[in-house]
């Protein structure tokens, strides 16, 4: 069995180890210790990291009432070795986790909203609550939070046995009358009691700061990420050097970049809507030079082929109200859009034409694909560079339908 010297010290880094065991796991090695400072996975609250003498020990797990350390090489059975812990990340893990507490316990004592799931990895920490809170909730919470973390208070942890910790129940956020033995008590002085495993500061300023990132609804309540510690401070300056970087694009002040963004959205969309009036009225220029240029058939009607080498494809369907109105003529539309090609073609009033026997030979001209009904039919092939004088080649086939 494994002395776990982190249950009642949190704060101490090192200590002096035997080595109990050692198994080689694929390139790892599990080694249990007689005592050990490094905190395994559990209760939410992520594995510490850190090293045994020279070996790293990048994850911490408990296995029945064994905790094995995962190193990157073997230490030798009996032999001692220095017990450390990576600070940085065992503090980031306790103010994750104590900023869960004091956050969980503002949403309960503010809004009657219950924690009932708690999720940390490595990027961001998440609580569930049993209801549905508003962003304006959630900041009061977030300002509530961040007083107690202010006021440096004490951060107790304490041992009872279950029938004693049930008495303290309505003191209690939460309390799992399940639970049998002895319990682990987490008490911050004047604010949340809870039963619980992980490690936290001993006092509640070494938390820094608690800042609600977004809500999101979850089942009956919401899904709320929050971040701690350096976690927040780092947030902020990611978040800051975006909006420096969109204000400096935008040749505005930080604080204008919001107003920025609004006009700009709305001067797209006037800008789209000029857009389509001058494409409506480059259709109509180009449908009146076609026009001029349809070609006669033997029986008196007109075939109007409109060729376009620039467009996005949708030029055919636009014009279909208009080329249905054109008297005793068929009309094709082709339209080179990236890498494809897109043709169409249309009857006029008046027309007895079958528009699919005009697509089956603009299908086998230009090697594409393509089909519809009497009145019109569309089809489709990839971009070839001499799509017009293929067009052009097959006219007189066109023109003999
Ligand atoms: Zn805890």
């Amino acid at each position: 069995m494994t002395e776990k010297l982190y249950e009642n010290d949190p704060m101490l880094r090192s200590c002096q180890a035997t080595v109990l065991s050692c198994t080689a796991q694929g390139k790892k090695f599990l080694i249990e210790l007689d005592k050990t400072v490094l905190y395994p996975e559990g209760g939410g609250q992520l594995s510490d990291k850190g090293k045994i003498g020279d070996a790293v020990c990048s994850y911490v797990f408990e296995k029945g009432e064994q905790i094995f350390h995962e190193c990157d090489r073997p230490l030798a059975v009996g032999s001692e070795a220095e017990v450390n812990v990576d600070w940085p990340v065992r503090l980031d893990r306790m103010q994750q986790h104590l900023g869960e507490h004091l956050l969980s316990y503002a949403c309960f004592k503010l809004f009657q909203a219950n924690n009932i799931g708690f999720h940390m990895n490595e990027d961001f920490v998440t609580i569930d609550l049993d209801k549905n809170l508003s962003m304006e909730d959630l900041l009061q919470a977030e300002l509530f939070t961040n007083e107690i973390i202010w006021e440096d208070r004490p951060v107790h942890v304490s041992y009872m046995d279950s029938k004693e910790a049930a008495l303290l129940k309505d003191k209690m956020r939460k309390f799992n009358s399940k639970l049998t033995g002895i319990l682990r008590i987490v008490a911050v002085e004047d604010a949340d009691m809870c039963t619980c495993c992980g490690l936290h500061p001993p006092f509640t300023g070494m938390l820094g700061s608690v800042k609600v990132i977004r809500s999101e609804k979850h089942k009956e309540g919401c899904r709320v990420e929050f971040l701690c510690g350096k976690r927040a401070l780092l947030d902020a300056d990611r978040k800051n050097a975006q909006l420096a970087a969109a204000a400096q694009d935008l040749a505005c002040k930080p604080e204008q970049v919001p107003e920025r963004l609004g006009k700009l959205k709305k001067d797209m969309a006037a800008l789209h809507e000029q857009n389509k009036a001058a494409a409506a009225m480059f259709l109509d220029l180009k449908l009146a030079e076609a026009l001029e240029k349809a070609k006669s058939k033997a029986d008196g009607s007109k075939l109007l082929t409109l060729c376009l080498e620039q467009g996005d494809g949708k030029e055919g369907k636009l014009l279909l109200p208009k080329l249905g109105l054109l008297p005793d003529t068929v009309s094709i539309v082709a339209v080179a859009a990236g890498e494809r090609l897109n043709y169409t073609v249309v009857r006029g009033s008046g027309s007895g034409a079958d528009c699919r026997a005009y697509m089956k030979l603009l299908n086998e001209a230009l090697g594409g694909r393509g089909g519809g009904k009497e009145d019109c039919a569309q089809g489709g092939a990839p971009y070839q560079l001499a799509w017009r004088e293929k067009l052009a080649a097959c006219e007189p086939q066109l023109l003999a339908l």
